[in-house]
């Protein structure tokens, strides 16, 4: 598969890197039954440009080209209070030389802290040029629509890019991520059986399913959902896997089994925090000083934690776990990963 027609702007110049996990693995085996569980390896997208980068980074490599060749001034996108995705598309901005301009959709009523810590505080020293907050439930793209016809009656012209990056052109990110994983694996003679990854507005686990399917690779993948159980989140990754297919012209349908996810481990809301999200962020943190964060990679472990003690993970199997990012959000949880304020079971 050629991704070299789509224009790309580059913000990582390596390899993410492919680490074993072989304290976590152990800590975890001792909890699973028999003694016995999978060998975890992680792939530190955690480390990808646009430092503290993220998924947010591969999606915008070909968002922004897209963004330049348009001729835009100005990058308009969504997120919640903490939202990475505006961190990220705001750093790539101001890379670009670009302005930046938020659409900030208070998903927990009150959430939204004009001197909060975390992505908040990064949004103020990268200098966002502005921030309107919408309640909960708004149309965001009508939303950002509005502050677009407001920057062109000004004569500026606005490029915006959807919630989480997560279109067709933002899923290609992760057909590339599929590509270097494929080329690492075939370089370092590594075989996983499964790839286990936190799935929310689809672009990363929807790219990576039609980044499978493009290069012939048969490793499933196992979606944690952050924010919706598989009846709701499976046919949003599979659309979005499609749409990627679509775009790179590969002529195929993406099969429905293609897409597996698993809920459960979002509750009680997307964004707030868990007994088993703190549990996965304590193990990762003391075992192996991996740094979690509590919104996207705790819940996504704490998943991969409870498929593996369920058994469905089998002992013995190589699963790799993919770090999507998300450190700045581990500031506004401090108490409650160190235990000390009560969260949900
Ligand atoms: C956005 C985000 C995700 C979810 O990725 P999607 O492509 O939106 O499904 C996972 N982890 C982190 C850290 C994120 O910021």
């Amino acid at each position: 598969m050629d991704l070299s027609r789509f224009p790309r702007r580059r913000y990582t110049s390596y390899a993410t890197p492919l680490e074993p996990l072989p304290r976590l693995s152990a800590a975890l085996a001792a909890t699973c039954p028999g003694g016995q569980g999978p060998e975890l390896w992680v792939k530190r997208d955690d480390l990808l440009g646009l430092f503290p980068g993220g998924n947010k980074t591969r999606k915008l490599e070909f968002l922004m080209a897209d963004a330049l060749a348009q001729g835009a001034d100005t990058v308009i996108t969504c997120g919640a209070p903490q939202s990475n995705h505006c961190r990220i598309t705001l750093s790539a901005a101001v890379k670009e030389g670009l302005q930046c301009r938020f659409v900030i959709e208070e998903r927990v009523p009150g959430s939204f802290a004009e001197d909060a810590s975390g992505n908040h505080f990064l949004f103020r020293l990268m200098g966002v040029e502005a921030l309107t907050v919408v309640p909960a439930g708004s149309h965001m793209a009508a939303a950002m629509q509005a502050v677009a016809d407001e920057l062109a009656a000004q004569g500026r012209r606005a490029y915006i890019v959807p919630g989480g990056g997560s279109n067709a052109l933002g899923g290609l990110g992760y057909v590339a991520c599929a590509q270097e994983l494929q080329q690492q694996c075939f370089e370092q003679g590594l075989h996983f059986d499964t790839l286990v990854v936190g799935s929310g507005s689809s672009g990363t686990h929807g790219g990576l399913v039609a980044g499978f399917l493009g290069n012939h690779i048969p490793m499933p993948i196992i979606g944690i959902g952050v924010s919706r159980d598989p009846a709701d989140q499976e046919p949003l990754v599979w659309k979005e896997a499609q749409a990627v297919c679509d775009l790179m012209g590969l002529g195929v349908q993406v099969p429905r089994e293609a897409v597996h996810t698993v809920g459960g481990y979002w509750q009680p809301k997307y964004s707030l925090p868990n007994a088993r999200m703190v549990e996965a962020v304590q193990m990762a943190a003391r075992f192996e000083g991996l740094l979690l964060d509590p919104v996207y990679t705790g819940k996504a472990m704490a998943g991969l934690i409870g498929l593996a003690r369920e058994g469905t993970l089998k002992a013995g199997s190589r699963v790799l776990f993919l770090h999507t990012g998300g450190l700045p959000s581990l500031h506004v949880n401090e108490a409650a990963l160190l235990g000390q304020v009560a969260v949900a079971p």
